[in-house]
């Protein structure tokens, strides 16, 4: 993550002291609220919303509605940080995996699936973004890049809502066609208004999201506010390893945001295994908080369901499984393991996927097997960041 250029720019050291609040992690009420204290007009706030939002602007010097002497205010008071694209994956319309530089340094990963693959070289425009939460994870599991090195920190809310805005930077970039009748000068960046580009948000990147609730929730509101991101609640989708209290917590927030949960075995022997949290919260726990969490929502839950070869993907796993997820009425997405440089663990054979699908689906559950987009550019979590770091360290 680098700071916004221009003169009117926070010094790094401040920034990265994290002293100052980031005005992506404000809401339109706080935001009005200190323009009120500055005697400015209400109307400013929207301008600035705007900016932000709608104009995905990079640096305060770009918001030329606004007084210069409000723009060097809002510098004073607070950090505008954008995101340091470090390396990206995959190209235009396939999956795309976006590496990004915090402002410490540290790196975290976003990917990119495109809802149709566009035909005869057209955009497609509809995309599901995948973000991260924290550097790194504490939990942990055994199959999993992320928690490979450990957990070094939780994001910011202003760097989970950046990711989407910078990935759309980038889509923006690389979608505009020059119009040779307009376009006889460069034009300014951010000069208008786009559309959303991302439309959904699945938080199942690096981290586990209910480890970093409150920044969590603060990030999804700004994304789903009609004045920040305008992404419909029922758009986002928070995975979790299984934090039950956290569970019983967003169960009574207001917001209809989707649940993921990673459950990759249907027996706390099998999750035991390879889930460490489930030595915390097994399943019996699990299970009652994720009825909880169904009594207050009208949502159904979506179990994921990674299929590791000789570990968890045995017949003898579909009737548990089944059971539970007719119990709480969840779908089941199955996904064949992604090997990851490192960990011993490898995919079933493909007909071993089939038989476990059809075994589900015989026995009553709504299940699919993930016919996996982006395997081939190192797409599940934490994946690009460990092999990028695991390169710059043998470089140095
Ligand atoms: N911590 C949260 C969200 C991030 S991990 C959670 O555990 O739910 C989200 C998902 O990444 C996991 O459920 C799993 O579906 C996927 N994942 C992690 N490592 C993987 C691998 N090696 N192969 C395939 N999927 C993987
Ligand atoms: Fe963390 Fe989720 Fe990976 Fe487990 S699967 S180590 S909870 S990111």
């Amino acid at each position: 993550m680098k700071l916004s250029g221009g003169a009117l720019s926070l010094p790094g050291w401040q920034a990265t002291l994290g002293a100052v609040t980031d005005i992506k992690s404000i809401t339109r009420a706080e935001l009005e609220a200190r323009l009120t204290e500055w005697g400015a007009p209400h109307y400013r706030g929207g301008q600035v919303l705007d900016w932000l939002y709608k104009r995905r602007a990079t640096s305060w010097d770009t918001m030329t509605n606004l007084p210069k002497p409000l723009r060097a205010r809002l510098a004073e008071n607070f950090s505008h940080r954008v995101l340091d694209l470090v390396r990206k994956q995959g190209a235009r319309d396939t999956t795309q995996k976006f590496l990004w530089r915090l402002a410490d340094g540290a790196l975290i990963e976003s990917v990119l699936i495109p809802a149709n693959p566009a035909l005869y070289g057209e955009a497609s425009d509809r995309h599901t973004l995948c973000v991260s939460t924290q550097v790194g994870c504490a939990y942990g599991c055994k199959f999993c890049a992320s928690g490979l090195d450990g957990w070094k920190r939780n994001l910011g809310p202003e760097e989970i809502v950046e990711q989407v805005l910078a990935v759309e930077r980038v889509l923006s970039s690389e979608f505009r066609v020059p119009d040779p009748t307009t376009d006889t000068q460069p034009k300014t960046q951010n000069s208008k208004p786009e559309a959303r580009m991302v439309n959904n948000l699945v938080i199942m990147g690096m981290g586990e999201p209910l480890a970093n609730y409150d920044n969590l929730l603060k990030a999804l509101r700004l994304l789903n506010a009609p004045w920040g991101g305008g992404i419909g609640a029922r758009k986002i989708t928070i995975s979790t390893s299984g934090l039950a209290p956290q569970i019983r917590k967003l169960a009574v927030e207001p917001e209809q945001f989707r649940l993921a949960v990673s459950l990759h075995g249907a027996t706390d022997e099998v999750r035991d295994r390879i889930m460490p949290v489930n030595r915390k919260h097994p399943l019996a726990e699990l299970t009652a908080a994720l009825e909880a969490y169904q009594r207050r929502k009208d949502q159904l839950i979506t179990f994921e369901y990674i299929l590791i070869a000789g570990v968890n993907d045995g017949l003898d796993q579909t009737r548990p499984l089944a059971a539970l997820a007719t119990r709480l009425r969840a779908k089941v997405n199955l996904i064949p393991y992604n090997t990851v440089e490192g960990l011993e663990w490898s995919r079933p054979a493909e007909p071993v996927c089939e038989a476990f699908l059809a075994a589900l689906e015989n026995l009553g559950v709504t299940a699919t097997l993930r016919r996996e987009k982006g395997g081939d550019i190192d797409a599940a979590c934490g994946q690009l960041r460990l092999k990028t770091e695991r390169e710059m360290a043998t470089q140095a």
